[in-house]
């Protein structure tokens, strides 16, 4: 899939990539979600959340989509994106400037999806998003206000779903998390 990213070498992540991992889902989901960066898989197919994690994903929005036919919250309805298109080597955490050089393309999508509600999924996108360092703790529970470009929307945080693989305990923090994004849905919709 060509992607207004192609042949991008703003930043050294460029080395490294097989492919740009440019979203999954619906470009104009009304929920969008964010997440750190492309993996192993995601870079070799170009897609985003097609690894384990993804998979883990995709099991919590079709468990929130059975209970909640009207919310667009499906796999498919939802946009899914990453704070960077290229994967960092080792799966390291993307710097401050990878994140920087990349955002006009996280904000063209966000603003062609203009999105009623956004997830981060995770610290890193959580800190990139909101403008803040905080742990993840301080962020749950909390919805906050996530400006970029011409976008305004209500984020809510919850864990990255490759945290959640690594700790299973976590699903009920996850499923709370999920609960309040459907609430504001039905707040902002009716
Ligand atoms: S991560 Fe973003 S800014 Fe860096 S090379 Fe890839 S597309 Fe360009």
């Amino acid at each position: 899939m060509r992607t207004p990213a192609e042949g991008c070498t703003k930043c050294s992540l460029s080395n490294h990539r097989q492919n740009i991992v440019w979203h999954r889902g619906n470009p104009f989901g009304a929920i969008v979600l964010i997440g750190e960066a492309p993996g192993a898989d995601e870079d070799a197919t170009g897609k985003a959340f097609v690894g384990r994690a993804g998979k883990k994903l995709d099991e919590i929005l079709m468990k929130a989509k059975a209970y909640n036919a009207n919310v667009p919250i499906a796999p498919e309805e939802v946009l899914i994106v990453n704070t960077v298109k290229c994967r960092p080597p080792e799966n390291r955490v993307p710097t401050e400037d990878e994140m920087t050089k990349c955002r006009p393309y996280l904000q063209s999508q966000l603003e062609l999806s203009n999105p009623h509600i956004i997830v981060l999924l995770g610290k890193t996108s959580a800190d990139a998003l909101l403008g803040g360092k905080s742990s993840l703790g301080d962020y749950r529970g909390s919805v906050h206000q996530c400006e970029i470009g011409s976008v305004v929307a209500p984020a809510v945080v919850t864990y990255h779903p490759a945290a959640l693989l690594r700790n299973p305990k976590w699903g009920a923090e996850v499923v709370k998390d999920f609960k309040e994004v459907i609430r504001l849905w039905k707040d902002l919709n009716g």
